[in-house]
């Protein structure tokens, strides 16, 4: 069995905190072990951050840019390999492990191709002096990663740090750390200095909360829990650490009399079961218009079982696992609070026990129609396949439940009529919204949150400021003298 060591100053070392298991959701077998790290190993991966700094900042930026362009042709090379791992570590099938770790080399090229492009600007103020701003690496940034797209959301933070010249210390999650860690070998096979990339496992709430307030990292770029981004962010006010923060979502899908009902249909399926609902932007709170209500959900009902729930390794599996036992439970008892509240179940709503699948942590894609915004099942993420319904009569009406929510991530507008289109768009207080397409996260466009979805924007020319400290400089050039007190 594979046992993974944590990854410190360019090489794989023991953790001193002890052994995790890492297991497989298909049928909760172990998968591989895993080190645990300590606070000591924490401090030897900020010193080793510290050292590795000031051979990155200090790289010409086209060695960078060739080691970067390196690291993505070895992922490109071994995207069979390490998407196999993350299917078999988190659940998720294997077509879409794939295109995720895919869409993260782009992001990764996208940012290989801004490090050459991140200026300063000359401004003009004082007669006699030359005055400009430069953007310079903030330094030590910790990267938090989640369990539901490991690998993806890890090259999302990665990228656009190394690309201004940071060092990094990555901190998957304890669920699903394997890809992060065959991302370091990488890194070192590209040819990135020892010391820029470490990667560290462990529990967030020991390791994970050392880290964060450690007075060696300047910076966390951190994606998951609301709960969790708040603990974070007071944590790293002590030593004013710059934060970002993706956070949780509850987001509306909105379909309009007008909409195209084919593809309104297959959209929100796919908006809401994809990764079998564990997304940040499933849009998991479905507002149907009532002319269209009985139609369109009786044949969101009968296309929901035509999805195809399987072992993830399967090639034609669309839908795989939770990602462990606990989630799974976390989840049925969501599904059960919300019917004791008086939601009505449509679809689903319980574990799948078949013969193949009984093993593993499968729950039936799950359809609940809501006559109350009080519901749990309103409110509360649920980050499982667990879509709420209900009918709406006006425009207002539909603005409305969508910003009834804590959350602001993203939106789905489904409509044929552009003006009603943009009204709706402007009027939700969300991050992302897609009209008439289910896609949210693309490279290039800025991705993240409004409200307690968190700040920062990630994906985009954006992360340049969340990885930057901007530098003013004011030079003097002229040969009057300098005496502002007269003295
Ligand atoms: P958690 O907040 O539980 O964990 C996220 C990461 O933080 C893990 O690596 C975890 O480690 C670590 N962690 C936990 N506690 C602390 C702490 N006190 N200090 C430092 N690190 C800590 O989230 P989940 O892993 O459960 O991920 C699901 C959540 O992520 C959902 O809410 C989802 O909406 C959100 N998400 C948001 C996205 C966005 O872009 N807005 C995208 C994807 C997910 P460990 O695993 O060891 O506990």
């Amino acid at each position: 069995m594979n046992e993974y060591k944590i990854f410190i100053n360019g090489n794989f070392v023991d953790g001193r905190g002890g052994i995790g298991e890492v297991i497989n959701p298909h049928d909760n077998s172990i998968l591989a072990k895993y080190h645990i790290a300590s606070r000591e190993d924490v401090d030897l991966a900020v010193k080793s951050a510290r050292e590795g700094l000031e051979k990155w900042k200090n790289l010409s930026i086209n060695k960078r840019i060739r080691i970067l362009q390196n690291l993505s042709k070895l992922l490109s090379e071994n995207l069979d390999k390490i998407a196999q791992i993350e299917t078999l570590n988190v659940g998720k099938p294997i077509n879409a492990s794939k295109t995720e770790i895919s869409a993260g080399i782009s992001v990764l090229e996208f940012y290989i191709g801004a490090i050459n492009k991140i200026m300063g600007e000359t401004i003009p103020t004082l007669p006699g002096h030359f005055n400009y701003t430069i953007r310079e690496p903030i330094g030590v940034c910790a990267l938090i990663v989640p369990w539901n797209y490991p690998l993806m959301l890890t090259l999302w933070k990665l990228s656009p740090a190394l690309a201004c010249g940071n060092s990094v210390i990555i901190k998957p999650a304890s669920w699903t750390p394997l890809s992060a860690l065959e991302l370091a070998k990488l890194c070192k096979e590209a040819g990135i200095p020892d010391g820029v990339v470490n990667v560290i496992t462990g529990p967030g709430n020991e390791i994970g909360s050392y880290l964060v307030s450690h007075e060696g990292v300047d910076k966390i770029s951190f994606t998951g829990e609301t709960k969790t981004g708040s603990e974070i962010m007071k944590l790293a006010s002590n030593t004013i650490k710059r934060v970002s923060l993706e956070l949780g979502g509850k987001s509306a899908n909105i379909v309009f009399e007008d909409a195209d009902l084919e593809d309104a249909i297959n959209g929100s399926i796919w908006a809401i079961y994809y990764n079998s609902g564990q997304s940040c932007e499933a849009r998991s709170r479905l507002f149907i218009h009532k002319k269209i209500y009985d139609k369109f959900l009786s044949e969101f009902v009968e296309k929901t079982k035509k999805i195809k729930i399987g072992n993830p390794i399967n090639k034609e599996t669309q839908m795989g696992p939770l990602v462990s036992k606990s989630h799974l439970n976390s989840v049925h008892k969501y599904v059960e609070k919300g019917l004791e509240e008086g939601a009505k179940l449509i679809y689903g709503g319980k574990k799948i026990d078949s013969k193949d699948l009984k093993n593993g942590n499968y729950y039936m894609p799950t359809i609940l129609e809501l006559n109350s915004t009080e519901n749990i099942c309103f409110k509360e993420e649920i980050f499982g396949p667990v879509v709420v319904v209900m009918s709406f009569e006006s425009e207002e009406e539909a603005i409305k439940l969508a910003n009834n929510s804590k959350y602001g991530l993203a939106g789905t507008i489904w409509t044929r009529d552009v003006k009603r289109a943009i009204r709706v768009s402007n009027s939700i207080r969300a991050g992302s919204i897609t009209i008439n397409h289910p896609l949210t996260a693309i490279p290039g466009l800025p991705f993240g949150g409004y409200k307690q979805s968190g700040f920062g924007r990630e994906l985009s020319l954006d992360a340049i400021e969340l990885f930057t400290e901007k530098k003013s400089v004011i030079y003097k050039f002229d040969e009057t003298p300098v005496n502002p007190w007269n003295l």
